[in-house]
C-alpha cells in the first residue's frame, strides 16, 4: 500500500506556521485528555489534535475497519494492533480529510470540535508498554564509555562490533514527558578504598536516545528478519534513560546494570510513524568487520534525525548542552529487533526499544553528561555562571528532535522532565 500522506505538495485547510514540527505530512499519534473529555487517541496537526474517536463516530474510517473503540482508549495499543498496513491505511485517510483537496470534512463545521487546541489538551503515556528492552548502539558513545572506565586502547569489548549489544530494561517506570523524576538513593561507593555507603545519588544523568515501539510480533520461536523489521515498528519517540552513574558503577559487574537505571525513564508523547520517517532514511555508518548473515539488510535502515539537549533551571532559561543525530547509531532499529528475535523471543505489540545512548564523533554532539563533562573533569558552564558536571535538584533537561527536508519539518516535540530532591 502506498503512503500518500507524506506527499510534499499537500497542504492542509488547517492553519500550521511555516515552521511547525506538525505539518500534514507528519501526523502522530497520542494519547491526550481535556477537562470535559478522557484519554482518548489523538492527531497531532499545527497547534491542534484531531480526536480519532469522534472522527471514528462520523463514519470517517468504517470501511477502514476502525471503530470508535479502538480509539475511546487510555492508550494506542488496541489501535496498534489492527497491524502496519492498517495504521498506513488510516494516516492515509487522515491525511486526505485535513487536506485542502478534500471538502468532506473541511465543508462540515458542526464536526470541526473534533479538532481541539493544544492548549486544552493534556497529553498522556501513550503506550502500555509490556516489556523495554534498552541497546548500546552508538560506537562512540561505547568508546568513550570504554576510555573512561576501562582501557583506552581496547575501548570497545570484543563482541561490540559484532552483536547490538542490549539489555532488559524496566516498563513500569517508563514515564511521559512532563512528569517529574525523584532523585533515587541506593548504594554508592565514594572513595574507592572505602566501604560503600547507602546515600542519594550524587551522579543523575540523561541519557538521549530514540525509542521506537512495536507491532504485534510473531509467536515465541519465530524469528524477524531484517527485511521484515520495518513492518514491525510502529514508529519513534524522544527518550531519555536517566542514569545514576554512581549507583550503576559499583552494581554492573557482573549482570549489568539494574537499579541505576530503573527509576525513571521518559519519553515524549506523540509518536511519529515510521511511514512519516521514510523521506528521511539514509544509510548506516560502514559496518567493519562484515556482520553475520542475519544482521545483513538492504536499503537505508537509518534515519536523519537532528537531536538537541537542554538544561534549564529556576536560574536560567534552557541551555543547549548537546547536539546530536540519529544517524549516527552504529546498529540500525532493523538490525537490533532481528537480534532481538533471532533466538526466537517474542516481541508484542507496545514493546519499547532504547537505542541506547546517541553520540556523535565530537564532543559538543556527546549524549550524556558523563562525555560532555567527561567523568566530571571539564564540568560545562551554565548562563548563571554555574557549572554542571551532572543534572542537580531541580535542574529540567529537554531533549528535541526533527528532521527536515525541502522546508518541511517532522517533528517529536519534546521530552521534557525535572529532576526533583530524594524522597
Ligand atoms: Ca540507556
Amino acid at each position: 500500500m502506498q503512503i500518500t500522506a507524506n506527499n510534499p505538495a499537500l497542504r492542509s485547510w488547517i492553519n500550521v506556521e511555516a515552521s511547525s514540527e506538525f505539518p500534514i505530512q507528519n501526523l502522530p499519534f497520542g494519547i491526550f485528555e481535556t477537562a470535559q473529555s478522557g484519554k482518548r487517541v489523538g492527531v497531532r496537526i499545527g497547534e491542534h489534535v484531531l480526536d480519532l474517536s469522534l472522527m471514528a463516530s462520523f463514519g470517517y474510517f468504517d470501511d477502514l475497519h476502525f471503530t470508535v473503540a479502538d480509539f475511546n482508549q487510555d492508550f494506542l495499543n488496541p489501535m496498534m494492533r489492527h497491524g502496519k498496513l492498517a495504521i498506513r491505511a488510516l494516516r492515509n485517510r487522515i491525511s486526505e480529510l485535513l487536506s485542502t483537496d478534500h471538502t468532506s470534512f473541511q465543508n462540515n463545521p458542526t464536526q470541526h470540535h473534533a479538532l481541539i487546541s493544544v492548549q486544552e489538551v493534556k497529553m498522556a503515556m501513550p503506550v502500555q508498554i509490556g516489556d523495554y528492552t534498552d541497546f548500546y548502539s552508538s560506537k562512540e558513545h561505547a568508546t568513550n564509555v570504554g576510555v573512561m572506565f576501562r582501557d583506552p586502547a581496547n575501548a570497545l569489548l570484543p563482541n561490540w562490533l559484532w552483536i547490538p549489544v542490549g539489555y532488559h530494561g524496566r516498563a513500569s517506570s517508563v514515564i511521559p514527558s512532563e512528569q517529574a523524576v525523584v532523585r533515587p538513593k541506593g548504594q554508592i561507593k565514594p572513595d574507592d578504598n572505602a566501604d560503600p555507603i547507602f546515600a542519594a545519588s550524587r551522579q543523575i544523568d540523561f541519557e538521549l536516545e530514540m525509542g521506537f515501539i512495536t507491532f504485534e510480533g510473531k509467536a515465541l520461536g519465530h524469528s524477524i528478519s531484517t527485511s521484515e523489521a520495518e513492518d514491525f515498528i510502529f514508529g519513534l519517540c524522544l527518550f531519555n534513560d536517566w542514569s545514576a552513574r554512581d549507583i550503576q558503577k559499583w552494581e554492573y559487574v557482573p549482570l549489568g546494570p539494574f537499579l541505576a537505571k530503573n527509576f525513571a525513564s521518559s519519553m515524549s508523547c506523540w509518536i511519529v510513524t515510521l511511514d512519516a520517517l521514510q523521506p528521511f532514511a539514509c544509510p548506516t555508518p560502514a559496518q567493519d568487520p562484515s556482520v553475520l548473515s542475519y544482521l545483513q539488510f538492504a536499503g537505508n535502515k537509518s534515519y536523519d534525525i537532528h537531536l538537541e539537549v537542554a538544561i534549564e533551571a529556576p536560574t536560567f532559561p534552557a541551555h543547549i548542552v548537546s547536539k546530536s543525530n540519529f544517524k549516527y547509531m552504529y546498529w540500525n532499529m532493523s538490525q537490533q529487533l532481528a537480534h532481538h528475535t533471532v533466538n526466537g523471543c517474542n516481541v508484542r505489540c507496545g514493546d519499547l526499544m532504547g537505542s541506547g545512548t546517541i553520540s556523535g564523533p565530537t564532543p559538543d554532539s556527546y549524549g550524556s553528561m558523563l562525555e560532555i563533562a567527561w567523568k566530571g573533569t571539564k564540568p560545562v558552564q551554565m548562563p548563571d555562571g554555574t557549572e554542571r558536571r551532572f543534572i542537580q535538584d531541580h535542574d529540567t533537561v529537554i531533549m528535541r528532535g526533527y528532521c527536515e527536508q525541502n522546508g518541511i519539518k517532522i517533528g517529536f516535540g519534546e521530552v521534557k522532565s525535572q529532576l526533583l530532591p530524594a524522597n
